[in-house]
């Protein structure tokens, strides 16, 4: 299916912002069999509306942006003005809408009002982040979609698009896959050209984020995807942490659900961001009990009574200092595992013996201590990013291990 993407807004042509709706979309649709064949970005301008449409030949065009209750927001007016189509309010939409600013315990504007108007044959497309519905028409022969600008309103409405486009057309309808960690997206590819040779009507699409690599198989049912997922799973089952669509720290927090178990953290060179990945997961509360960010050497003798000496011999980056961390927070606090991080996120601080984006990780459970380390690229979030994300595979192989 031939597809358009047209990114629509003022701050994408003065570079103010990154047009990353484009980039999070053709991911998403790719694997579906849905291509991009073309991209645009313009003006929040009728006249430029009207040259895009005008010129696609796309089956599918996706516009973001435009979608706010100002007069300069102008995506759904200017499209529809294009195909004759009119706006009819839509009390079920106005009352979402309104509820929105209810929640929000904010007052709904006059302006808003024109957010619940919509073509009578479009699908609306709710937006639960925000006030500015969404919405997918069939007009002429082609599919036209609207998405609201903000990241954080359009990438729930993606999945929304997604199943609504599967009514509509011919799109591979089974999707699985799973998330991976411990191996690099190139060892992967280099271990997975024979793969993809076997199962030509399976489409494995890889995603490698941040320390994580997500691998999405898609095909037209579930006879032809079993294998393909049967077999990757037998060939990588060391790395593999969950499905694709569920996050590390949501694997972590309910296998500890599961196993009843209750984890505390102590960090240094993470400074929290361990803790936050794990709040992120509703009902964190549940297993996790707290996390020291002792971010000076003074600190994590003051707070864990960590012996001064340890310190000074092998540095506040070592396996003797992560161990000390676990193992001293363990004998204070009722947790069933305890995890500790130091490292060197740089740019500086690194030496010969342990370069920038060294990090030892410590981690206590069933009265034994452990001690592990890595040494990561990138810059100083990614090294943080990264090494949270290893923390959590500890934590993750410590509780597999209890399962066993
Ligand atoms: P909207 O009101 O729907 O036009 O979008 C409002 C905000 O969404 C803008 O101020 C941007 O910060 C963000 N935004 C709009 N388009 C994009 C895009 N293509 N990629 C990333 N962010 C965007
Ligand atoms: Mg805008």
């Amino acid at each position: 299916m031939k597809t358009t993407i047209i990114s629509i807004g003022d701050e994408l042509l003065t570079g103010q912002t990154l047009n990353t709706n484009l980039t999070y979309l053709a991911k998403r649709l790719y694997p579906l069999g849905i291509q991009v064949e073309n991209a645009a970005m313009i003006r929040d301008d009728k006249a430029a509306i009207f040259d895009a449409l005008q010129n696609t030949k796309s089956d599918l065009v996706i516009f973001t942006g435009g979608l706010g209750p100002t007069q300069d927001d102008l995506t759904k007016e200017s499209i529809c003005a294009y195909y004759h189509l009119s706006l009819v309010e839509r009390p079920e939409v106005l009352e979402r809408i309104s509820s929105y600013f209810k929640r929000m315990k904010r007052e709904m504007k006059p302006t808003n009002k024109k957010q619940a108007y919509f073509p009578k044959s479009a699908v609306v497309l709710d937006n639960h982040n925000g006030t500015a519905p969404g919405m997918l028409v069939e007009v002429e022969g082609k599919t036209i979609v609207l998405l609201p600008g903000p990241p954080s309103e359009l990438q729930p409405m993606v999945e929304t698009m997604i199943s609504h486009l599967k009514n509509y057309l011919d799109v591979p309808l089974v999707q699985r896959g799973y998330r991976l960690i411990g191996i690099g997206e190139s060892d992967l590819e280099a271990e997975m050209q024979d793969f993809y040779l076997q199962y030509p009507k399976v489409n494995i699409a890889p995603y490698a984020s941040v320390g994580e690599v997500v691998f999405i198989f898609t095909a037209k049912d579930e006879a032809l995807l079993k294998p393909a997922l049967r077999a990757f799973k037998k060939r990588f089952d060391r790395y593999i942490v969950g499905p694709h669509d569920e996050s590390l720290e949501s694997v972590v927090v309910h296998t500890l659900m599961d196993l009843k178990k209750v984890i505390s953290l102590v960090e240094s060179c993470s400074g929290g961001m361990l803790a936050s990945r794990i709040v992120n997961v509703p009902d964190a509360s549940k297993v996790f009990k707290e996390s020291y960010v002792l971010y000076d050497n003074h600190s994590k003798i003051k707070h864990l009574g960590i012996n001064h000496h340890i310190i000074e011999k092998f540095g506040a980056v070592s396996e003797q200092c992560v161990y000390e961390l676990a193992y001293q927070l363990a004998q204070r606090t009722a947790a069933d595992i305890t995890v500790s991080i130091s490292g060197i996120a740089g740019p500086s601080g690194g030496s010969e013996e342990k370069p920038v984006g060294t990090v030892y990780f410590g981690l206590h459970t069933e009265g034994k201590t452990q001690t592990d380390y890595k040494i990561f690229s990138g810059d100083r979030q990614m090294v943080r990013q990264k090494a949270t994300s290893y923390a959590l595979y500890l934590v993750l192989k410590a509780l597999m291990h209890d399962e066993n």
